[in-house]
């Protein structure tokens, strides 16, 4: 291995929830492309590639530590005396950084490894099969290797790389879609097309590889609600994905969507609204055996809109259906509700404690239908 200049352990500043037990090895620093106005993860930063020699050093680094973690669960009391000196000598500032990475790991079992940050395949398919080897070789107990990329740069690869990548050990990709409408790929600078994320998902899939496919619903605001609904119903028909993974939008002050709010250039579509567009969605999904998930992000309105297709098509309707029939003060109640943490299923109203708490906050802060969209768009701004 080529010696490490200017080498620090990183971890990088996102991981999808489905990822919280997963070791973050950070491949890249923040985003090459860094324009969806909808997304403010990654402004003011400037992407970069880290040296590939960099990463097989955090692997190498948690490789001793989990071995030492290893070690110290199977010791007597004894041996477990050496291992804690030899512990507090290697203890440096930056170890102590590793080691929290590496006991979080070791605590949740050491079963998946996710590569950051926003687009790991954009590096060179030679280093990125060289570094999923690495961690095959490190650490051959681990069942996932997964990463986020944009259809741009997974529609560029070859299929033989691809197959490569996959054979490497990269098993799920997460792929922001966000929405299969051209119009509202542009309005939002996604900087791609439906056809190029058709193209990208059936790359994934054709290689071996699981897919995680993300829908915003609110993203065309209420201009393009219905397009962003058919449109990505129709971009999934064609990809089949593993997952369907909700995403409601938020419209905060770190992305840039907020400028064209304010100038009147996007409208915002309201919660009653997006369901009725994540309703058109669903509906129009056919043929496809996906996974719908709602449950794994605060940010969705109704979390029990979860499950396998077909077979469960009609149980997530419902549960979209059961909200739009609610009458108009007891969407306000569940809203309310659900944004400050007390409800997170329409069963909820009927919980007569839960009930009170929400009415209570109506009642303080003068919540009514005439302003309760922007309440809400205060309490979701902060989730974020
Ligand atoms: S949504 Fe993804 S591709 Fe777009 S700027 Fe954010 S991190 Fe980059």
């Amino acid at each position: 291995m080529k010696e490490c200049t200017d080498y620090a352990y990183e971890v990088g500043p996102i991981r999808p929830p489905s990822e919280a037990a997963s070791l973050l090895l950070r491949v890249t620093r923040n985003c090459p492309w860094n324009r969806c106005k909808f997304c403010g993860v990654y402004k003011k930063t400037r992407f970069s590639v880290r040296p590939k020699e960099h990463v097989l050093k955090d692997i190498d680094s948690i490789k001793m530590w989990t071995d030492w973690l290893k070690a110290a669960e199977a010791a007597g009391a004894q041996e477990r005396k050496g291992l804690a000196e030899r512990f507090f000598n290697k203890l440096d500032e930056e170890q102590s950084w590793v080691y929290s990475s590496a006991a979080h790991w070791y605590r949740n079992g050491m079963k998946s490894v996710f590569l950051q940050d926003s687009d790991s395949l954009v590096i060179k398919p030679d280093d990125l099969v060289d570094i999923l080897t690495y961690i095959r070789k490190q650490f051959p107990e681990i069942e996932r290797i997964t990463s986020y990329s944009r259809s741009e740069t997974v529609a560029r690869i070859s299929d033989e790389n691809m197959k490569r990548i996959a054979d490497a050990g990269l098993n799920r990709i997460h792929i922001g879609m966000e929405t299969g409408s051209n119009v509202v790929l542009k309005l939002v600078d996604k900087g791609t097309t439906k056809e190029k994320h058709i193209i990208a998902g059936r790359k994934v899939k054709a290689a071996g590889i699981e897919l995680s496919e993300y829908f915003i619903p609110g993203l065309g605001g209420n201009e393009y609600s219905e397009l962003n609904a058919i449109e990505t119903a129709d971009a999934l028909n064609k990809i089949n994905p593993d997952y369907i993974r909700i995403r409601t939008l938020a419209v905060t002050q770190r992305g840039s969507l907020i400028e064209d709010y304010r100038k009147g250039v996007f409208t915002r579509a309201n919660d009653t609204k997006m369901i009725e567009e994540l309703l058109l969605m669903v509906e129009n999904l056919e043929g496809i055996t996906s996974t719908i998930v709602s449950s794994d992000h605060i940010i969705n309105l109704l979390p029990e809109a979860d499950g396998r297709l077909p077979d469960d098509k009609q149980k997530i309707i419902s549960v979209l259906k059961g909200y739009l029939e609610l009458p108009e003060n007891e969407k306000i109640i569940y809203r309310i509700g659900r944004r400050t943490g007390v409800m997170s299923s329409i069963k909820d109203l009927d919980d007569g404690d839960s009930r009170d708490h929400v009415l209570g906050l109506i009642n303080k802060y003068g919540i009514n239908s005439d302003n309760v969209d922007a309440f809400v768009d205060d309490l979701v701004n902060r989730f974020i």
